[in-house]
């Protein structure tokens, strides 16, 4: 889209650049004006910075709102965690691609399939997938390899649902079933019959066909909000940045090429030069200026939609056994288990329930009672639990469905000045952290870019 040079940039009228919403996307627009000189005020709704990934303080117990899981191909986020003091060696725990998933079965014995290449070389690929596929017959063993290695290889030009396009690639039921349609509702959040397999595939390709490095799960080893959020608010602080927590906006009017004025929570107003516009889509559709121009971007911000996720939180009177620090769970209301052990927390379980409107439950306490009981059935010796607590994000993601990435809306605005931030805006990845950073850098660049005709006219 044509962008005209945007008029006023904070060093020209000093209004700074505001920067909406305090999640990963935002943090990064914001440390990035302000690394690059840029007066910057940074507004959040909530109390505390992190979004949708965020630390929670529940009856004593320092829960996450959701558990999150990056991979070593989180190359921007996993940066800017670096350049706020963050070390991801520390502060993730680094897990090479495999999975391991447990299903119950019936009298009490669970069954356990592996998958664990030795490397994601394509030879290693291959016969850990050719394994996983024992239960199928030779002929559609073979068929299945060479499908996967096209689903690996062959970019997609269309695109298609998940479901549709593992059949369409001869997949064998067991590598769909335990290794395809897990990851695809644990990644896209939506499920295989109706996720985007372009989008899939896109992720597929930039973990598993990159190396081992990339590939590599990385488990938080702290809460989730001493992982960016929090450092980040600081160094913001001490780069001079204004922070203004609990403090919703209500309102951004455009001043016709003069920037913008936003109205806060109890009537207050503030001027700014141009605005990055890092709240979630819908938030986002609210809070567009009310210009015809934008009318189309807010129906397809609405457009996108949502898929929630629940976290279930279990807690032991005495802590499990260790336990791998990531089991699948096949069969049951329960979808990933990450022991919280890692955080610290060893009386504590988490356990992920994806695309979970899918799957209702009555109130919190039968979910995770249910989950509970499920679990012990599925790990002998685990015992129930003695008190649970579940949290459930109604919009926890995009809906990733076919097409998702031609919906997503450009950073730049029709209105010069004001840019959008979000894992909405990142093509070619699901709602990811990742994504929220690299929508946060590229607002931020779009932003000093623009602002730089006014510098230079100004000095002149
Ligand atoms: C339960 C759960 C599990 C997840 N698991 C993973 C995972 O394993 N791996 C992964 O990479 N990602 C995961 N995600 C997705 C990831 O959390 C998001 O993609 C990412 O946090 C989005 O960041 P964001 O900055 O784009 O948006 P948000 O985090 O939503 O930030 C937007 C901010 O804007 C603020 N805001 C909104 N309206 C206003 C307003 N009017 N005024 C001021 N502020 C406003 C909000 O309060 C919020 O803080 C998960 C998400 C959830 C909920």
């Amino acid at each position: 889209m044509a962008h005209r040079a945007q008029r006023p940039a904070d060093e020209v009228n000093g209004n700074p650049v505001a920067v909406i919403g305090a999640g990963w996307a935002g943090l990064t627009a914001a440390l990035v004006l302000s690394r690059a000189g840029r007066k910057v005020v940074l507004i959040e709704a909530a109390a505390m910075p992190g979004g949708r990934a965020r630390t929670v303080h529940s009856d004593g117990a320092r829960l996450d709102n959701g558990q999150h899981i990056l991979v070593g191909a989180c190359r921007h986020a996993l940066s800017q965690m670096r350049a706020v003091g963050v070390n991801p060696l520390l502060a993730l725990h680094p897990v090479p691609f495999r999975l391991l998933m447990r299903r119950r079965v019936s009298g009490g014995a669970a069954e356990s399939f592996l998958l664990a290449p030795r490397s994601t070389r394509t030879r290693d690929l291959g016969a850990a997938f050719y394994e996983a596929s024992r239960d199928a017959g030779l002929p559609r063993r073979l068929l299945g390899l060479a499908g996967a290695w096209r689903m690996l290889h062959r970019p997609l030009t269309r695109d298609l649902p998940v479901a549709d396009w593992l059949r369409a690639n001869a997949q064998p039921s067991g590598l769909r079933e335990r290794v395809w349609e897990p990851l695809c509702l644990a990644v896209m959040n939506t499920p295989p019959a109706e996720a985007s397999a372009r989008v899939f595939q896109s992720v597929l390709r930039q973990s598993l066909l990159a190396g081992d490095g990339p590939a590599r799960l990385l488990i938080p080893r702290r809460p989730l909000g001493e992982l960016f959020a929090e450092p980040a608010l600081q160094q913001l602080r001490t780069l001079g940045a204004s922070i203004r927590l609990a403090t919703r906006v209500r309102g951004i009017e455009a001043r016709g090429g003069d920037g913008f004025l936003l109205t806060l929570r109890g009537g207050e107003t503030l001027a700014a030069g141009q605005v990055v516009l890092a709240a979630a889509q819908r938030s986002a559709a609210r809070l567009l200026p009310a210009e015809p121009v934008l009318d189309p971007l807010r129906r397809d911000l609405v457009e996108l939609g949502e898929r929630s996720i629940c976290t279930v939180y279990l807690r032991y009177a005495k802590a499990p056994p260790e336990l791998p620090p990531l089991i699948g769970l096949l069969g049951q209301h329960g979808q990933w288990l990450v022991p919280r052990r890692l955080v610290g927390d060893p009386h504590w379980l988490s356990v992920v329930i994806s695309a979970a409107d899918q799957y209702p439950m009555p109130d919190a306490d039968s979910r995770w009672r249910r989950v509970g009981r499920e679990l012990a059935q599925t790990l002998p010796g685990l015992g129930e639990p003695q008190q649970g607590r579940v949290i459930c994000e109604r919009m926890a993601t995009l809906d990733a469905r076919p097409g998702l990435d031609d919906r997503r809306p450009d950073t730049r605005t029709p209105l010069p000045g004001l840019y959008l931030a979000g894992d909405f805006c990142a093509r070619g990845l699901p709602s990811t952290l990742e994504a929220a950073v690299q929508s946060g850098q590229k607002a931020a660049a779009a932003a000093i870019t623009d602002g730089i005709p006014d510098l230079v006219r100004a000095a002149g």
